[in-house]
């Protein structure tokens, strides 16, 4: 059998064929999507990956792909599992695009799309949000009035739970402890900290949406909420405005005043760049606070784990965040975190330190092999 990956996001489309034996990986690739490249739409990207998967003679007609698994950033709460798309899921999803507008349209288009190419096929949706599925009340509700809550469904949901609960599986292994109590760190464009126990997730940073938590590429993250009505109000910025802010001009590219991406503002932090130094100071610091955080939903750390593109490489990161909770009696084995092994915890530290390998597309095909 083989399996098809899909992760539709709003300027690229990224696909993987998985072998559903054995889940080695066949072929892959990432496809940008906008409007000055050839492939200005998701339907068309994925007409494109369609003649791609075809010309990789990995399979010899598109009729071999028998699942599909399609990443879907919002469930809801009603979404736990991976669930077979029919026209009743395909409402839900619609339906979902109110709360998740940056998100579900966008992974919809590929849905349709990629059921008009593979008709025969059965198409899945892994929904982003459904390992948050355990998390407590007591970690979801927000202390704005309940029926907020009850009438619109304005909730944490927390997202990249496919990501977390990955790597989570993984470090459950490694430790060798089905019930440990683990922190995840998944440091990429998107940054978010989920508390597990047993790979059950309890609390994460992510809220309402994505922007919720820590300091992100180019998101805030967390910040007092008046500063929205001051900025509408005193500023007089529209909404669109602000939100575009939020979005797309803040975090660590509004820090630096360099770039989102970690690699240039450490690059200039070496040459002794003030605002890259401090960037890289805010973003540590922020991080050991929501670790600290996350630990009081599963009062102790056997784990932190550190993953994705930041979290798997900048051994800075992981050095000064790890010196910022040293009051935990957790410290890293410096040689073996400069090196990103997988342990980098020092002998008597109290928590492991692990960095894993996050992958999302595999989790997927996973998920829906069953
Ligand atoms: P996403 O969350 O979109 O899946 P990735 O996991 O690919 O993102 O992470 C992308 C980010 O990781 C980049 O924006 C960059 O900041 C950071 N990154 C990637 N490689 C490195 C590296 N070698 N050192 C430091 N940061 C890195």
């Amino acid at each position: 059998m083989k399996i098809l990956v899909i992760n539709a996001g709003s300027s690229s489309l990224k696909y993987e064929l998985f072998d559903g034996k054995n889940f080695s990986s066949l072929t892959e690739n990432l496809i940008e999507v906008n409007k000055k490249s050839k492939t200005p739409t998701i339907e068309l990207a994925l007409k494109s990956a369609m003649k791609e998967l075809i010309a990789s003679r990995k399979i010899s007609s598109l009729n071999d792909i028998e699942r599909v698994g399609h990443r879907v950033v919002h469930g809801g709460e009603k979404y736990s599992k991976p669930t077979e798309i029919d026209k009743k899921l395909i409402e839900e999803i619609k339906k979902l695009s109110s709360i998740a507008p940056l998100h579900n349209p966008i992974n919809l288009e590929a849905i349709l799309a990629c059921k008009k190419y593979l008709p025969n096929a059965k198409h899945y949706a892994v929904f982003d949000t459904s390992f948050y599925s355990t998390t407590p009340e007591k970690a979801f509700l927000y202390a704005i009035p309940r029926e907020l809550h009850e009438k619109h469904g304005i909730r944490k949901y927390g997202f990249q739970g496919i990501s977390h609960k990955f790597v989570t599986e993984k470090a459950l292994k490694i430790l060798g402890n089905k019930k440990a109590k683990i922190i995840s760190c998944h440091l990429g464009n998107g940054v978010s900290i989920t508390a597990s126990i047993g790979g059950k997730a309890m609390d994460t940073t992510m809220g309402f949406t994505p922007l919720e938590g820590m300091i992100m590429g180019t998101r805030c993250g967390s910040i007092d909420p008046a500063i929205t009505f001051y900025l509408s109000k005193s500023l007089k910025l529209s909404l669109e405005k602000i939100e575009e802010i939020y979005l797309k001009k803040s975090g660590l590219l509004a820090l630096s005043e360099i770039s989102w991406d970690m690699r240039e503002i450490y690059k200039k932090s070496l040459k002794k760049d003030k605002k890259a130094i401090s960037t890289i100071e805010i973003f540590s610091y922020h991080l050991a606070k929501h670790i600290a955080e996350m630990s009081a939903s599963i009062k102790g750390i056997d784990a932190i784990i550190f993953t994705a593109g930041i979290g798997e490489n900048a051994f800075y990161i992981r050095e000064k965040t790890i010196d910022n909770l040293s009051h935990f009696g957790i410290s890293l084995d410096k040689k073996a975190n400069r090196l990103s092994k997988e342990i980098i915890s020092s002998k008597t530290s109290k928590s492991k330190i692990l960095v894993i390998k996050t992958d999302e597309e595999l989790q997927i095909a996973k998920e829906i092999s069953n």
